[in-house]
């Protein structure tokens, strides 16, 4: 087998292209969910062409060889006896390894403490840990009871952060430093693996886990060339900034950086503060606007 395509093919998995799904991004082919969406024709996970990883809005990341064998029934060594045809260039070849991957010390599955914090901010603990990957550290000198909070690009971790659940402390966020990333942060969206034609551009990652799977994070509100070379790449992006003048002039900025690119670039302002915030129409709203 020498593309993605053909083993679904093979396997008689239907899927689509984008351009033929509104659900399915440019380098990816979609497919229901065998989790989530079983043929539900909503075409939620998406397969990168390149890299062979699986996104689904819903229910996070899976491996190729894991997709094929819940939806086919075949076991794991014919599945991997089809992949073993695909070139590893085409699979490989967009990687980017710039710098090493340095984890913190003590991070860990998240705990009772941190669940009370996610519920406590009116998050679906379990469903944001999931999809997000989250961990945490116990007793800490520099991350003490932080979430801890992986930065994935095309189905890997690239850098990290870590948020504070404690009211107290200095310092919202702590995160990797360039040297401890293989891509630095500043130069990545939160979330973009998961966004589909459409993206709803927020400050931090709280909004990103608000909104939901489409929403990404600048990590900040002063985004980057990088980044808004990034966010030129969707077809619309919605700018959903805090609530007060300082963030809502950054968007305006934001709004000038992409007026330039092919596509469309539009602003929203919720009636919470922050989109981290968000009530849960708002986030219907959004959702049914910009990300259905
Ligand atoms: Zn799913």
């Amino acid at each position: 087998m020498n593309s993605i395509t053909e083993i679904l093919d093979e396997l008689r998995i239907p899927y689509s292209h984008s351009g033929d799904h509104r659900n399915v991004r440019e380098g990816f082919v979609g497919i229901d969910c065998p989790w989530c969406g079983h043929e539900n024709g909503k075409r939620h996970l998406g397969i990168s062409i390149e890299d062979g990883f699986g996104t689904c809005w819903q229910c996070s990341y899976h491996s190729l060889a894991s997709i094929l064998h819940t939806i086919s029934g075949l076991p794991y060594d014919r599945i991997r006896a089809l992949l073993d045809g695909l070139p590893q260039t085409r699979l490989r070849k967009k990687q980017v390894h710039r710098g090493h991957l340095r984890l913190p010390d003590g991070h860990s599955y998240i705990n009772g403490a941190h669940y009370r914090y996610l519920r406590g901010r009116g998050f679906d603990a379990l469903k944001v840990v999931g999809l997000w990957h989250l961990g945490g550290f116990t007793l800490h000198p520099q991350y003490n009871w932080r979430l801890f909070i992986p930065i994935h690009y095309r189905g890997e971790v690239v850098s990290w952060t870590t948020r504070s659940t404690g009211r107290v402390e200095s310092g919202k966020y702590k995160s990797a430093t360039p040297e401890q990333s293989v891509i630095p942060i500043k130069e990545l969206l939160y979330g973009e693996d998961h966004a589909r034609h459409s993206v709803v551009v927020c400050e931090g990652v709280t909004g990103v886990w608000r909104i939901g799977p489409g929403a990404v994070a600048l990590f900040g509100m002063a985004a980057t060339i990088q980044q808004v070379k990034k966010l030129s790449q969707f077809s619309l992006r919605v700018i959903c900034f805090d609530n007060e003048p300082e963030a809502q002039r950054r968007a305006d900025k934001l709004a000038e950086l992409l007026a330039p690119y092919p596509g469309k670039t539009e602003r929203v302002c919720l009636k919470s503060p922050d989109p981290g915030g968000a009530t849960a129409d708002e986030v219907a709203e959004i959702r049914a606007n910009w990300l259905s």
